[in-house]
């Protein structure tokens, strides 16, 4: 019984951004009990039973206890790339996944509790996600999709056709509708946790990847198999066809027109932007004039129009497309929320909604138990120096992030290796055993 006791913790005197709204509540209690929210609220509200409970007490007056932050767009596979041929042909699996392994502990020091890997190399992402699960590695709770799934005019297939597609890159070609029926089961049995297609090219080409009637296959087949499909979109085609098609996420969307724009609110499809890529890029600067010039002209017209699907009442929300030369892993998570305000328009608080609440949807293994903070989710907060619903730039900032606490622990940079001073009893060979027949969702 103490045992169990002595896991309750209450967390007093805070700022509390609940973020199932924009309420900021002045000296708070959050209680969380084992990994769970036990309560959160004003300390006035306490319920005397729970503030009679034997607990650890931290004060934590004059800062602002939030929810952890969900990055909604990152591959943990890519390893900062420096070039193309890098990202797509040279890197074996293999290393991809121990590279992965030790950035994904980068990214939950930075204060990403959740995260979603929307596409990479077979297996990569999800082994990440059941390494953190099994406690081998330090990470956010990780949703994995599998390879991008493409056409030849998709971004997951877009070298010469005398260059094969790898094994190790993260497209995966289907030339038919029975190829992508195939490519989903397949990825369905390996574990994924959402499928996601590569819906457009790398540039401005119009057209999409897909023909609307392979769209809606695609999401007629993933959702009989109980998986969400988010799609990689930038040309106003193919984000078309997505909102059409019932896609559940929309990666992009840069070059949206009005008419399609409506048609995206009418369908009630997430829109997720992902310009600190282009923004990055941009700053980065030793480029081509041409490509620059490119990249100038989509976050114009991103913007343009995001700024619009934000007034319209469009769901935004703030991924970071971590994984890049230009957005290495730990750095550049938060800046989608700064420029949803200082491009879009949005509050702070806003912001700071499209990267906890909003964002759940969007990394589909933990959507019900992740993004607010309320009595039965993860304990996964954030204690901040400050106030970030007033200046969301503070969150970029590791000097303000006073702790990161997932599943109602802190989180620390390392831990000690802890070597077993007995062989494994047999009796625990019984849970492998078991997990080969229950495999297919975990
Ligand atoms: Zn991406």
């Amino acid at each position: 019984m103490t045992g169990a006791e002595s896991q309750m913790r209450r967390i007093t005197g805070a700022r509390l951004l609940a973020c199932a709204d924009e309420t900021v509540v002045d000296d708070a209690v959050v209680v969380i009990d084992g990994e769970l929210v036990a309560w959160a609220g004003p300390a006035r509200d306490l319920p005397p039973d729970l503030a009679r409970q034997p607990a650890e007490v931290t004060d934590v007056a004059g800062s602002t206890v939030m929810p952890g932050l969900i990055d909604a767009h990152m591959h943990i596979s890519f390893g900062e790339p420096q070039t193309e041929e890098e990202l797509y042909i040279y890197t074996p699996t293999a290393y991809r996944a121990v590279r992965a392994a030790a950035n994904a502990e980068k990214v939950l020091l930075a204060g990403v509790t959740s995260a979603c890997d929307p596409g990479g190399p077979t297996g990569v992402a999800a082994a990440v996600r059941d390494a953190v699960d099994a406690g081998l590695i330090q990470g956010p709770r990780m949703s994995a999709a599998g390879r991008q799934i493409t056409t030849q005019q998709g971004i997951g297939d877009t070298l010469p056709r005398w260059i094969d597609i790898q094994e190790s890159s993260f497209g995966a070609l289907v030339r038919n509708p029975d190829e992508l029926i195939a490519e989903i089961r397949d990825e369905v049995k390996d574990g994924v946790d959402l499928i996601k297609i590569a819906g457009s090219g790398p540039g401005t080409t119009e057209y999409g990847a897909f023909r609307l009637e392979e769209l809606e296959l695609a999401v007629n087949e993933a959702h009989r198999l109980d998986r969400p499909v988010a799609m990689h979109a930038r040309s106003r085609q193919s984000v078309a066809d997505a909102a059409a098609a019932g896609i559940d996420w929309i990666m992009h969307a840069s070059y949206m027109d009005p008419a399609t724009l409506e048609a995206v609110i009418e369908a009630g499809t997430p829109l997720l932007p992902a310009m600190t890529l282009l923004v990055n890029s941009l700053e980065a600067g030793t480029m081509p004039a041409a490509v620059k010039g490119a990249i100038q002209r989509e976050l114009d017209a991103a913007v343009s129009i995001l700024a619009k699907a934000y007034e319209q009442g469009a769901t935004l929300i703030a991924g970071s497309e971590s994984g890049f030369a230009m957005t290495p892993y730990g750095e550049w998570h938060t800046r989608e929320m700064e420029l949803f305000v200082s491009h879009l328009g949005m509050s702070d608080m806003r912001a700071i909604l499209g990267m906890t609440r909003d964002a759940a949807v969007a990394a589909p293994r933990h959507t019900p138990m992740i993004g607010t903070i309320a009595p039965g989710k993860y304990a996964d907060l954030l204690i901040v120096d400050g106030r970030p619903d007033t200046d969301v730039r503070m969150l970029g900032d590791r000097r303000r992030i006073k702790a990161v606490i997932k599943g109602g622990a802190e989180v620390v940079p390392w831990r000690p290796v802890e070597l077993p001073t007995d062989r494994m009893p047999f009796e625990k060979a019984r849970p492998y055993v078991a997990e080969l027949y229950e495999r297919d969702r975990r």
